[in-house]
């Protein structure tokens, strides 16, 4: 380029030229670009792009479409403007098409070159590729930004939370406190960063605990967990667990102990109470002389109180391990082994008699009651059990049941003679044709019946208790059975409509004659407590995989609270329509006692006025 006239002298010009030339190459050596425009910046006469960007030998008016980014051209205009109105310097990062059509950035700058008058005749531009450092600096603020985002998600982590979290620098100060701990000093962040413990309101001993440990950490790397309990201005005394955890730097060095502190008081009160709950019913359960054993919903001992470790000699960690069920008395052993699995398994409440060989070698008759317990939440815990020692009770029992088989017994012989007697008297009067003595007789022999029949009912409770009652089982088939039932009854009941129904073949194995007495028993229960002529039902299917009987009258009915204890010795409903109609209370006791032998259930349905039902089952065979 040439701008001085020729009329100043060649030496001059040449000078010039060759200290253009030289800031040329310079430029250039230090440039990734150099270009030219007119003095509008209309025209591009030439651009030198190196690897940068594509070059451009000839002028041309198109350049910002061809270099400049669509984005950014607006901003190239202004700039243009500016420097052409100040005739200064243009200088401007932006962005440009690179030589391979990606995107890249240039910091751009073109100086005004004047003639004479001071007019600027051309630009002279130098652009360098600075790519590389947008992009760092792009990255730097991701980065930046990424961190921005980290720290709000963590801020509000910890703000939501009501546990207390914070850092300390090395120096004991407080480097982050969230919100919940500023909210309970009762300070904004700006007071409370920075300061130690001691300055944010804790106590000597509190302060000077902390800062040890912090010392520990840093000394060892390890976390510290505690509790601590101090009170609170507000909310009276509260105890704190809290976790210290050193923060390593890249170098594996503690550079700060973050910690988290939870309030825990409401747990710590709540287990004292619990607590205290527990030893208040632990002393009660030891105090007693109830026999109190917890077992857990797999059946396994969990406890047993002071009055079973007596009883059986056993420490408590022995019963725990080995139980007591060998101490039962043989006689009882199997039944109450089975009767506590079915009503464990059943999740059902259990009453059971058994006797238990105690420390000193004699047997001991316990009483149990057996309850299942639940959780808070409703699902099986196990099993809760309580009994007493009812030994003196069995034996003023046993004593009376003596009496009564005695009695029976004495009864017997006399009555039986004079049964006898009554016959053969009854026989010489016919014979001598005094029909008054002999219906006298007849009737006196149907008394005595009567008197036999009750005085063979109490020796059968007392056969039974002693257990000299024996299932006597046989395989039949409960049809056969149903049918000579129905004929003996046909033939004795007259004053009801007894009405039978049952399917062939179920077949059972059990004492024919007992399970005969059962039904009859039914019938004639049926037959006592409902008015002449009404219907009674007697039906026997299979329900269940199950043989099961009942017989339902249209008679007195039975109150729902007696129902359940119909089958317990001697208990007769106390009513008033009851009154007159004898009995004592035997028949459905040894029902019960038979059913039970057999494995059935027997059970009764009533409605007051309306009528009953009494059902029995037993298990089938093949
Ligand atoms: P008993 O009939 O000798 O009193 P049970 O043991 O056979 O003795 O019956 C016990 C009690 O059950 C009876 O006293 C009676 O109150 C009641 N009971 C039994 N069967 C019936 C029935 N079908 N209807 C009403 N009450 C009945």
């Amino acid at each position: 380029m040439n701008t001085m006239p020729h009329d100043k002298g060649h030496a001059a010009a040449d000078q010039l030229t060759q200290s253009e030339e030289r800031y040329r190459a310079l430029v250039t050596a230090t440039s990734d670009v150099v270009y030219r425009m007119s003095p509008d910046w209309k025209v591009m006469s030439q651009l030198d792009g190196g690897s940068f960007l594509l070059d451009t030998g000839e002028p041309i008016d198109n350049w910002v479409e061809k270099y400049i980014h669509p984005e950014d051209q607006q901003k190239v205009y202004e700039a243009i403007e500016i420097a052409i109105r100040t005739k200064t310097i243009f200088a401007l990062e932006h962005r440009v098409l690179r030589a391979d059509g990606t995107l890249g950035w240039t910091f751009s700058r073109a100086v005004p070159l004047f003639n004479e008058q001071g007019e600027i005749i051309e630009w002279f531009g130098a652009a360098n590729d600075v790519s590389a450092r947008k992009q760092t600096e792009q990255d730097l603020q991701d980065a930046k930004d990424a961190a921005e985002h980290q720290k709000r998600t963590y801020e509000t982590i910890t703000s939501s939370t009501p546990d207390l979290i914070y850092v300390f620098a090395l120096d004991y100060t407080f480097s982050y406190a969230n919100e919940a701990l500023l909210a309970m000093w009762g300070k904004t962040w700006d007071t409370a960063i920075g300061k130690r413990l001691i300055e944010n309101g804790y106590e000597q001993w509190h302060a000077d605990m902390h800062e040890r440990e912090i010392d520990q950490i840093v000394a060892t790397k390890q976390s510290i967990r505690g509790e601590v309990a101090f009170p609170h201005a507000v909310l009276g005394r509260r105890v704190y667990d809290y976790i210290l955890n050193p923060v390593l730097n890249a170098q594996g060095e503690v550079e700060a102990v973050a910690g988290t502190t939870r309030d825990i008081s409401d747990i710590r009160a709540a287990e004292n109470t619990l607590a205290e709950s527990e030893a208040r019913f632990r002393m009660m359960a030891e105090a007693t002389n109830i026999y109190i054993a917890t077992s857990d919903e797999s059946s396994n001992a969990t406890y047993f109180n002071q009055s079973w470790t007596k009883l059986t000699g056993r420490p408590q960690k022995d019963l725990l391990a080995y139980g007591w069920v060998d101490l039962l008395h043989p006689d009882d052993q199997e039944r109450h082994v089975k009767v506590y699995e079915k009503a464990f398994k059943a999740h059902k409440p259990l009453h059971d008699a058994f006797r238990v060989l105690n420390s000193e070698g004699e047997y001991r008759w316990l009483l149990i009651d057996g309850f299942p317990r639940n959780y808070m939440d409703g699902s099986f815990a196990g099993f809760i059990s309580a009994g007493i020692d009812i030994t003196e009770l069995k034996e003023d029992e046993q004593r009376k049941n003596d009496f009564i088989s005695m009695v029976s017994h004495e009864l017997k012989t006399p009555l039986t003679s004079a049964l006898s007697y009554v016959q053969v008297s009854k026989k010489r009067a016919t014979e001598a044709n005094d029909t008054v003595t002999a219906g006298m007789l007849e009737r006196t022999e149907k008394q005595l019946g009567k008197m036999t029949r009750i005085i063979n009912g109490f020796l059968n409770v007392s056969r039974l208790e002693s257990g000299k009652i024996q299932i006597d089982a046989q395989r039949f088939d409960m049809a056969e059975l149903m049918e000579e039932v129905k004929e003996e009854a046909l033939i004795s009941n007259t004053g009801h409509q007894i009405k039978f129904g049952y399917t062939k073949s179920i077949w059972v194995n059990a004492d024919r004659e007992k399970i005969a007495q059962v039904i009859q028993n039914f019938i004639s229960n049926a037959v006592k407590y409902s008015r002449p002529n009404s219907t009674i039902q007697v039906r026997c299917k299979l329900v269940d995989g199950k043989a099961q009987v009942c017989t339902s009258d249209e008679g007195i009915g039975i109150n729902h609270e007696d129902l359940p204890k119909l089958f317990e010795r001697f208990y007769r409903v106390k009513d008033s329509e009851m009154r007159n109609i004898s009995g004592f209370g035997i028949g459905l006791y040894l029902c019960n006692e038979i059913i039970k032998r057999h494995d059935g259930d027997i059970w009764a349905e009533s409605t007051v006025g309306e009528g009953s039902t009494f059902y029995f089952t037993l298990p089938t065979v093949e």
